[in-house]
């Protein structure tokens, strides 16, 4: 068979986990906490499950659930959306950053994707016949060079994906950004798919400028949310896309085609969970605090850093240390001191080596700790 995507291989999150498993590794490569959700959620999900409600959802998601998306991204960012005609439920951000790709890119559009890049954009840009245009982000805080950004704008660009908090560098966009950002393509026939799955981790006070609440954003911008990292439950796939009625109209066309619609009775619990913003409240002090414990472990190795802005992720320097490439190095930490570690050159569309890891600090404190020990070893 002819591939359709002869670039693309196991992903490396599949292939470091399995490492990890095989060799009993601590795994801070795959980005998935390490710990249990809160036992109220699971309490409301059996509660669904054991009520009549496991048959299909609608096919845009159950309308109690879309209500409290509306409010709750009300009361974040002071942005109104219609339940009924603006916010699609799906099955993970993965499946709506699909279809919003799916839903716009026509073949020979381009797309600009900043790198490093989270690695589901560019196989749903080629899938589409898309031709993505890659803009680095600027070495060594991963910020964006905008007259870099304005030169990469040609007549054929149609969408530009945009990540904030970002995988996996953590940098945080700033209100200057979305300036940038409305300047370029105001008047232009641009859209945006605006990833923003870590919108409630974030650290040392940084707020999150979600690009929705910038008009002329919001009237061109899919953004797409995720209740796998907000709730410690990434295994149960939930996300979300929301996007003016005639974006909306387009996405649900691909959403009701690829998986018609989402896993019903985890809706309504999340629904009823949503009325109690505490949960997504604490996450930032809950993570400082895990970042900071993990990074204080790590101040006498020979690895550098700049403590993370947002995510769950922190991405390190190893130069001082080894001229090893970050593959063969994260294979190795994995199997000799059980530490397993994502290399960085694998969100580059041509492996550029920076000898950078990424570490993810969603895990247990004695996990943490005992990781930092061994790679303070080095
Ligand atoms: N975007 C980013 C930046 C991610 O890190 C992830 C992975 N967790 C996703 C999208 C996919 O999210 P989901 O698991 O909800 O499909
Ligand atoms: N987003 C997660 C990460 O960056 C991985 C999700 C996945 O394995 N697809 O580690």
């Amino acid at each position: 068979l002819a591939s359709k995507l002869p670039s693309v291989g196991t992903t490396i999150f599949t292939v470091m986990s399995k490492l990890a498993t095989d060799v009993g590794a601590i795994n801070l490569a795959q980005g998935f906490p390490g710990f249990n959700c809160d036992p109220v959620l699971v309490s409301l999900v059996e509660k669904y499950l054991r009520s009549n409600l496991n048959q299909y959802a609608p096919m845009a998601g159950v309308p109690v659930l879309r209500d409290a998306i509306a409010r709750k991204t009300l009361a974040c960012y002071g942005v109104g959306y219609d339940p009924d005609t603006e916010i699609t439920i799906t099955s993970g951000a993965s499946e709506a950053i699909f279809d919003a790709v799916t839903a716009v890119v026509r073949p020979g559009d381009e797309v600009i994707v900043f790198e490093p890049a989270y690695d589901c954009y560019v196989p749903a840009i080629d899938l589409n016949g898309g031709v993505p245009v890659y803009v680095a982000l600027s070495a060594p805080d991963y910020s964006i060079d905008w007259p870099t950004v304005a030169d990469a704008i040609t007549d054929r660009t149609r969408l530009m994906i945009v990540n904030t908090p970002h995988n996996p560098s953590g940098r945080v966009w700033t209100a200057d950004d979305l300036t940038q950002l409305a300047r370029l393509v105001r008047d232009r026939d641009i859209w945006i798919v605006s990833d923003e799955v870590y919108e409630h981790i974030l650290f040392d006070q940084r707020i999150h400028h979600s690009l929705m609440t910038h008009p002329t954003l919001r009237e061109r911008t899919f953004v797409v949310g995720s209740f796998g990292k907000t709730f410690h439950v990434t295994g149960w796939k939930i996300g979300y896309c929301l996007a003016p009625a005639a974006f909306t109209t387009e996405f649900r066309k691909v959403h009701q085609y690829l998986t018609f619609s989402t896993v019903t009775p985890i809706q309504y619990a999340l629904a009823d969970y949503l009325s109690q913003p505490d949960h997504y409240r604490a996450l930032p002090d809950f993570y400082q605090r895990k970042r900071d414990l993990f990074l204080d472990s790590l101040r006498d190795s020979r690895f550098t850093f700049t403590p993370t802005e947002g995510s769950f992720f922190q991405t390190v320097s190893y130069a001082a240390i080894t001229t090893e490439p970050d593959y063969d190095l994260a294979v190795r930490l994995t199997h000799e001191i059980g530490v397993a570690s994502i290399p960085v050159s694998v969100f580059y569309h041509q492996r550029t080596d920076n000898k950078i890891l990424r570490f993810c600090f969603a895990k247990e404190d004695a996990d943490l700790l005992r990781a930092a020990e061994r790679l303070c070893s080095l």
